[in-house]
């Protein structure tokens, strides 16, 4: 069973003397198998959250809870094995470009020491399901864009997550491409049941995807509720 909690979370940078509070006491909970939109204008505070619950970085005061347990107790080697149960997929595709599409996948799949007989199977399972199995020896470097984010998918799927993070994941994508994309992660979140966070500054792709959403402003989340009540009041 799939949770993230955060209880009035706070970040603070501190950049050459100057203090930036990029969260304020924020709390979220996130469903089981929900698809969850953040949105909100550059600088909101939106992909320092995703780092919290990636366990990218800790919070300055303030507790995230995954799967119920408190993150910020864990030791470094302990959140490197949790991390490998949230996948993440990113605007900028984040592939390796001089490798193939199978090298880009077997990569996470022998860090996270998976049973390496069963490395093939896997890949090929997880080809079919972002419709690429026939791009398997293709350099990522040869790739579209779209063809790229399913690769990204794949790759954030192979550890079988129990959370998917989308960082502006269709940012990068012409309208139809997004569309391609946001059906798939739709199909995802309903077939394997997994939970799925998207932070994005388009709300085109909040309204066609998100079950609710959660408004970002200044490190707040200003507003939140189902996707529908947020936007239909002018
Ligand atoms: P968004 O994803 O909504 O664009 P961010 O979470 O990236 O917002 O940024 C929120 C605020 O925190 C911004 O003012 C940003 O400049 C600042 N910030 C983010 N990351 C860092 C960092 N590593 N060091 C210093 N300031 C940062
Ligand atoms: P590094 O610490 O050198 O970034 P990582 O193991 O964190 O090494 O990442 C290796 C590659 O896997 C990178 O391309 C990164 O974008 C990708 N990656 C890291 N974490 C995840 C994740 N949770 N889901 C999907 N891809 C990831």
């Amino acid at each position: 069973d799939m949770s993230i909690h955060l209880n009035k979370v706070s970040k603070t940078y501190h950049l050459k003397g100057r203090t930036v509070e990029a969260l304020k006491e924020t709390s979220l909970d996130i469903e089981d198998g929900e698809i969850f939109g953040l949105i909100g204008y550059s600088g909101a505070g939106k992909s320092t959250l995703l780092r919290l619950i990636n366990l990218l970085e800790e919070p300055s005061t303030g507790t995230v809870m995954v799967n119920g347990e408190n993150l910020t107790q864990l030791s470094k080697n302990e959140l490197r094995v949790k991390r490998q149960k949230i996948g993440m997929i990113f605007q900028q595709f984040n592939l390796i470009e001089s490798k193939t599409v199978y090298d880009n996948i077997e990569f996470v799949l022998k860090a996270s020491k998976y049973d390496k007989k069963q490395v093939p199977k896997r890949i090929k399972e997880l080809l079919d399901l972002v419709g690429l199995s026939d791009k398997s020896e293709i350099l990522a470097s040869n790739l579209s864009g779209g063809q790229k984010q399913r690769v990204g998918i794949a790759r954030a799927l192979a550890n079988d997550p129990d959370v998917l993070l989308c960082d502006e994941a269709t940012s990068a994508l012409d309208p139809d491409t997004t569309k391609s994309i946001l059906k798939l992660l739709n199909n995802i979140n309903k077939t394997l049941g997994i939970t799925i966070v998207i932070i994005t500054h388009e709300m085109e792709v909040i309204k066609e995807i998100a079950d609710r959403v959660g408004v970002m402003s200044a490190g707040e989340i200003i507003e939140i509720g189902p996707t529908y009540d947020v936007f239909s009041h002018p």
